[in-house]
């Protein structure tokens, strides 16, 4: 049997890209999405047309009950599972005090909750086999102040400090964790943003560009790589300069 990842959140965007850019490395791909089923059966099509396997799992991470239910069917459909890309996020901008609890209970329940579910069932496949690797989608917001973004920034700043401790806890299990902060890129997530701000974001990147949903693909499949094998518990900010 060859290499399995699950990707997390693959049925648009940076997921997606992610799940196409590993599939091309060889890996089978778990492709996880919330509820665009169409959207995530196109991403299957495409990694199949690749030559590798890939199957669909509707879940919400941030439910342990759905989230075990798919690894129960990850581990039917595929045996083993060597990476983890934990994607699946959603971002609700608004200023300090506009915050509101039903926005806020769903930013942290799937953007911190959502990648410690997946992460604890992921570790304890990958432990048994004595190998593996889980990259965490954290936000250059996690390292810079973004004004509208203090749930946003919170929950991704948690995601940099998850990392180093589950790198530090798995790394003798065999388990190499890292996280991959993106700037902006160019998918539905930015489709909020009025035109005019647009530019405005796209002035102060040093790269005069937003980055894109390929790039970060890129940084992912090298962490996952042995050229990586020493690496554990880092974040890599992939922003064109913008946090410099
Ligand atoms: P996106 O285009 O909005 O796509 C979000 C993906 O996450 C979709 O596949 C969605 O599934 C899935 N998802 C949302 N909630 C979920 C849940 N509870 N359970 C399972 N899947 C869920 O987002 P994106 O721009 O690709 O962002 C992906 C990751 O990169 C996020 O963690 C985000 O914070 C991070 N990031 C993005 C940017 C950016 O500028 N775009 C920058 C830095 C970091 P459905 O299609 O089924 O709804």
């Amino acid at each position: 049997m060859g290499k399995t990842a699950l990707v997390t959140g693959a049925s648009r965007g940076i997921g997606k890209a992610i799940a196409i850019r590993l599939a091309k490395d060889g890996y089978d791909i778990a492709v996880n999405y919330n509820s665009n089923t169409e959207k995530a059966e196109q991403t299957a099509a495409e990694i199949r047309s690749l030559g590798v396997k890939a199957v669909t799992y509707k879940a919400d991470t941030s439910k342990i009950d759905e989230v075990k239910a798919m690894f129960r069917e990850i581990r039917k459909d595929f045996g083993g599972l060597d990476v983890l890309v934990n994607n699946a996020g959603v971002v609700d901008d608004a200023y300090l005090l506009m915050v509101n609890q039903p926005s806020l209970e769903k930013s942290l329940a799937i953007n911190i909750q959502g990648y410690i579910n997946c992460a604890q069932q992921a570790a304890l496949r990958m432990a048994g086999a004595g190998t593996g690797v889980i990259i965490n989608i954290s936000s250059v917001s996690s390292v810079l102040a973004v004004e509208g973004q203090t749930v946003y920034s919170a929950t991704k700043g948690a995601v940099n400090s998850m990392t180093a401790t589950m790198a530090k806890e798995l790394a003798p299990r065999g388990i190499r964790v890292n996280a991959v902060a993106p700037g902006f890129v160019g998918t539905d997530m930015l489709k909020s943003i009025p035109g005019d701000l647009v530019d405005k974001y796209i002035d102060s990147i040093p790269m005069k560009k937003f980055g894109t949903a390929d790039d970060v693909a890129n940084v992912v499949s090298s962490l996952c790589s042995d050229g990586f094998s020493y690496m554990t518990g880092q974040v890599l900010v992939l922003d064109g300069g913008l946090s410099l």
